[in-house]
């Protein structure tokens, strides 16, 4: 396995990490002579599906020759994969490619690239605003990346490549996996579902399934490589239909894959998920007790500005019956606040909505417009600031509260923890996640290791943590 920086900024409809990993070494295969020396760096912004396709650039390269560092200023190749949800995202990697750019000066044949949403987004533009950036590629053009470096090696011109590609699946290139307990797998690319707030449809394209043979041969790879958890990705994962199977069929077939005692799935959109699905997800042991649900809105006149594509009944229903056939299943969410035309009334149904369902957490964001979208074109951002601001206060301490409460009702269970590694705060302790996506921190234990799965015994709560102690190993 080998670790990629992973810079993580925010995404919609999807859980985020804030976590930064240091690169590790990866040893090259048999290299060929024009790539023998280039080393490569790569550091990852945004969301999870940013995650996997680092990965997937780092295999790509990897069988070119290249070998990864962990130091940047080692590299011959800086490769920045970004996002451009949201516009403050954007500032920060132009500000990180300016202080890269630095690198030049002791290396000038040092190549420096920008790599995923950023790019699709803002074409030959970035160019122009930062002339250092030695090569651009979109989502769907990482295959052209190794012709890319040889040409810029020759000697040509800044290199970009922003074409979109509906068939492109990446099959035949095997990610080359970050350091930790949990593997990716994109299982779809793109989005066809134009949330008016949503950047992702104009730089990620149209939406396509992998087929589930290539989704299951990744999850058996997965399982031989020793990881006992996956996380299927895809902007609207439950939408997944390869012709032949669907997301419940999917979800049964990877459960079926031995040595894999974990699935996730990230990000469902509510207004995919018929009975069948979730019966699926009640069958296996394997499918984890949690489901992402982005909520958004509670108020159904502004999910329909959004274009959200379902009412607040429809998202009711869908939680009852999550709830009804996977008891104690845990509920987290996305919801921003100061939609454009955001009333008071409106934004009372959304905090009404979290009353009723209590999410065990949330992401939540204010609303800022990101050119291109509907909402930007159409729609006044027309909530003052300090509005949003307010109501942000208000939503992130009603969560807080519930999240506390929900937190606290897990004290005197044992829950089965997936050790990840050391707690950051505390060195003696270590942590890991449950199959409901809780963060457990505990005292290490003689015999416990990374990639186990340990009973402990929950004896304190935050609303963002549970706390307590190892009762056995697994
Ligand atoms: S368009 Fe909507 S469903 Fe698609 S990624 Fe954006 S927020 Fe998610």
């Amino acid at each position: 396995m080998v670790a990629v920086s992973l810079v993580s900024l925010d995404s919609m409809d999807s859980t985020e990490s804030t976590e930064r990993t240091a690169n590790a070494v990866l040893e090259p295969p048999a290299a060929s002579a024009a790539t023998q020396a280039r080393s490569l760096y790569v550091e990852t912004y945004g969301c999870q599906m940013n995650k996997a396709d680092s990965e997937l650039i780092v295999g790509l390269l990897a069988r070119e020759g290249y070998r990864v560092t962990d130091r940047v200023d080692r590299a011959d190749v800086i490769l920045v994969n970004t996002c451009a949800i949201r516009e403050n995202a954007e500032q920060r990697v132009l500000g990180r490619m300016s202080e890269l750019n630095r690198f030049k000066t002791a290396n000038p044949d040092l190549i420096l690239g920008l790599c995923g949403c950023m790019s699709q987004h803002l074409g030959d533009r970035i160019i122009e605003r930062a002339p250092y950036i030695d090569l651009v590629a979109g989502p769907d053009s990482y295959r052209r990346l190794p012709d890319m470096l040889r040409a810029l090696d020759a000697g040509s011109e800044p290199a970009l490549s922003l074409t979109w590609d509906r068939a492109e699946h990446y099959l035949d290139i095997d990610p080359v996996r970050e350091a930790g307990v949990n593997g990716w797998v994109t299982i779809m690319r793109g989005c066809d579902k134009m949330c008016s707030f949503c950047i992702v449809p104009f730089v990620r394209g149209r939406e396509r399934s992998t087929p589930h043979g290539e989704v299951v041969r990744q999850v058996e790879r997965l399982a031989a490589e020793g990881y006992r958890e996956v996380t299927l990705l895809g902007q609207t994962v439950n939408k997944y239909r390869d012709g032949e199977v669907d997301f419940a069929d999917l979800l049964s077939r990877t459960a079926e894959v031995d040595g894999i005692e974990r699935i996730r799935f990230t990000s469902p959109h509510p207004a995919h998920f018929p009975d069948r699905l979730i019966e699926a997800m009640a069958a296996s042991p394997k499918i984890c007790p949690h489901t992402h649900l982005p909520l958004q809105s509670g108020a159904p006149e502004t999910l329909s500005r959004m274009r959200r594509d379902y009412t607040p009944e429809v998202f009711l229903d869908v939680v009852r019956r999550l709830r009804e056939r996977i008891p104690g299943i845990a509920l987290t969410t996305d919801i921003i606040v100061g939609f454009c035309g955001e009333t008071e009334e409106e934004f009372e149904a959304t905090r009404e909505m979290m009353r009723t369902v209590r999410f065990d957490s949330a992401f939540m964001f204010k609303y800022s417009p990101r050119p291109g979208t509907a909402s930007h074109k159409r729609l006044a951002d027309d909530v003052p600031e300090e509005v949003k601001g307010r109501r942000l206060t208000d939503v992130i301490e009603m969560q807080k509260s519930i999240s506390e409460t929900r937190n606290r009702a897990y004290r005197g269970k044992t829950v089965n923890v997936l050790v990840e590694g050391r707690s950051r705060r505390d060195a003696d302790k270590l942590f890991g996640k449950t199959d409901a996506f809780k963060t457990v921190v505990f005292p290490e234990r003689e015999g416990i290791e990374t990639n186990m799965i340990v009973p402990v015994r929950v004896s304190g709560s935050t609303p963002f943590t549970l706390f307590g102690d190892v009762v056995a190993t697994a």
